[in-house]
């Protein structure tokens, strides 16, 4: 059986979560974790993205809090978005450096980089639309990204938005990216961890909590990951219990 010791991906008012920073730490202590990270989405989600200003605020909160704690560990970090095919995000490699973990996923409602962009990719995505070609786009916008930029965990691969897993699976094991098993929306599927696992490519189990008592909520996470017979050392966050 595998426990976790970690929940690397939470928001909090930064975006459109709903508690403070402090909230979801206590919430992870509370649970047992030893290692939090706060990941707000990046500034292009229309409407809940925290701006660079802000995700510099949060670093700086992150540094002060991690001072009043010795049993848990806080990283301070950002569920960025890819604006373009070419995998850009939306945060600059300024930022990002100051940051402790990188978190990309694909997102509906995201303020394209550019017109071409806009009308293939962002568009038909937002709309709920899926074609083939379409999917070719999105696999190749995701694994560029990883390709062009240190990214630690990929969020929710497939969730509403198309991809082949097995090609982001393969560029993740090549840049040592962890794919996330999302338990609040059971992306991976059960299916995608199955795949991905053929191509030797690591996971991670996150909450991706937007309330703080839903922060170190993986079950969910972690029956799908028993049901596709993952190790403990294929999950970054796992621990022998
Ligand atoms: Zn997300
Ligand atoms: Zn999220």
């Amino acid at each position: 059986m595998v426990s976790l010791f970690a929940d690397w991906h939470t928001h909090t008012r930064f975006s459109h979560g709903k508690g403070s920073i402090l909230d979801n730490v206590g919430m992870a202590r509370k649970r047992g974790l030893s290692s939090i990270a706060i990941t707000d989405h990046g500034p292009r989600n229309i409407l809940v993205g925290s701006s660079e200003k802000k995700l510099l605020q949060l670093r700086e909160l992150v540094d002060r809090y991690n001072e009043l704690y010795d049993d848990i560990e806080i990283l301070a970090g950002v569920e960025a978005n890819v604006v373009d095919l070419d995998g850009n995000l939306d945060v600059s490699p300024y930022v990002l450096a100051r940051l402790d973990i990188v978190l990309v996923g694909l997102h509906k409602w995201v303020m394209p980089g550019d017109l071409y962009t806009a009308i293939h990719f962002h568009l038909p995505n937002s709309l709920g639309i899926d074609y083939a070609r379409l999917r070719r786009l999105n696999t190749e916008a995701i694994t560029n990204a990883v390709k062009r930029y240190e990214v630690d965990i990929v969020t929710h691969p497939g969730l509403h938005i198309n991809i082949d897993t097995r090609e982001l699976a393969r560029v993740c094991k090549e840049r040592d990216t962890l794919l996330e098993i999302n338990a609040s929306h059971g992306y991976l599927t059960l299916e995608y961890i199955k795949i991905a696992r053929e191509e030797g490519a690591r996971f991670v189990i996150n909450s991706d909590a937007h309330r703080p008592q839903d922060v170190g909520s993986l079950g969910a996470g972690i029956a799908l990951a028993s049901e596709a017979g993952l190790t403990v050392g294929e999950i970054a966050n796992a621990k022998e219990d």
